[in-house]
């Protein structure tokens, strides 16, 4: 079957699923406290979940990360992750890996790693409980540090997302920095980005990562890797710890070029784009017809859309964000 390639010439070759739109935490800039969340009858089942990654997978999709919401909390998650890495088995996947929050990895870590999982994301901003428990509002940092060794004991290689929020987590970098290099984890730095409503405002907490890149730059050597994994993180390697640090910069520099990716949605919306609204209903096809061809047809029409990518602006005069939709609701 012919690759999915859009009309920039990209290849689309990685699905992100979001597998819920509920959340354990509140994570302030991420969600408002008081979220209305999806009836279950809009949300996909694990089969239609399972039928469309499949789809995906046999038009050249490489790479699955399963996300949400908390993917953890979604009933099943593991059996339907046991039952997509029959892709890897076969050769035409090459990997399912997951982004979480990490509460609940004591208790899936190992299942995790049976089902096929080798490497997760899991996105930890400090290292500080009291600020744990202000950024996430619901959580404990306890019990995510608790998960991530849960991992590592499992065996799943894991890579820390750490959002850089200006006046909250910006004087922990280098405390972060030291906690990965010693536990062995990899660290990502991540741009707050304009996505739904919350209850703080953003531009109070916007911290452009060339800033951080500056300060970084006063303490230690950094060295770019043209080494990049087709994410949109550009890694360095800080020379003194031999460690390898990411930066994803939506805002201070736009990655779109390189876009692989798109992001089907708990009901099953299939956003082209993280920062914009156009979005197929993948959902109304799978109900409408078991004919996988129509099916087929419908990713083609989709990735007809692919935009050429986002514009994202935080600044004070932008108040309302880029698009309406949580990051929770596509998936980060
Ligand atoms: N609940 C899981 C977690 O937190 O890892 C997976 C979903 S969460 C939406 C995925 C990632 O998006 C997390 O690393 C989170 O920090 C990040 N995120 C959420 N809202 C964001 C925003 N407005 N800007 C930048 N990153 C955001
Ligand atoms: Fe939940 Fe993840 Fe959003 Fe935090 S970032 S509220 S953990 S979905």
């Amino acid at each position: 079957m012919l690759p999915l390639i859009d009309p920039f010439g990209r290849t689309v070759d990685y699905l992100r699923i979001s597998v819920t739109d509920r959340c354990d935490f509140r994570c302030v800039y991420c969600m408002s406290e008081n979220m209305t969340f999806l009836p279950k009858s809009e949300v996909l089942s694990l089969e239609e979940i399972d039928r469309i990654a499949t789809a995906f997978v046999r038009r050249g999709t490489r790479k699955l990360r399963l996300t949400g919401g908390e993917p953890l909390v979604r009933r099943g998650v593991v059996d339907l992750i046991a039952r997509l890495s029959r892709h890897v088995a076969s050769g035409d996947l090459d990997e399912i890996t997951l982004t979480t929050n990490g509460s609940q990895l004591r208790k899936f870590a190992s299942d995790l790693f049976a089902a096929g999982v080798r490497r997760i994301n899991v996105s930890l901003d400090t290292l500080d409980p009291a600020k744990f428990a202000k950024i996430t509002r619901w959580g404990r940092l306890e019990q995510v540090l608790d998960g991530i060794a849960a991992a590592k004991e499992a065996g799943l290689h894991v890579k820390i997302n750490m959002v850089a929020l200006k006046g909250l987590n910006d004087d922990e970098i280098d405390t972060m920095l030291a906690w990965t290099a010693a536990n062995g984890h990899d660290l990502v730095l991540i741009e707050t980005m304009p996505l739904g409503a919350i209850d703080e405002d953003r531009a109070d907490r916007y911290l452009p990562l060339k800033a951080v890149r500056r300060d970084l730059e006063t303490r230690h050597t950094l060295i770019d890797l043209i080494d990049q994994t087709g994410g949109p993180a550009r890694y360095v390697r800080i020379v003194e710890t031999g460690q390898r640090l990411g930066f994803i910069t939506p805002l201070t520099h736009n990655f779109c070029e390189g876009c692989n990716r798109v992001r089907l949605t708990a009901t099953g919306q299939l956003f082209l784009c993280l920062g914009q609204d156009d979005a197929a209903d993948l959902r109304a096809v799978l109900r409408a017809t078991e004919d996988n061809g129509i099916l087929d047809a419908a990713l083609d029409e989709a990735i007809s859309r692919k935009p050429k990518g986002h514009d994202f602006v935080i600044d004070r005069t932008a108040r309302a964000p880029a698009v309406a939709r949580h990051m929770s609701v596509t998936g980060g």
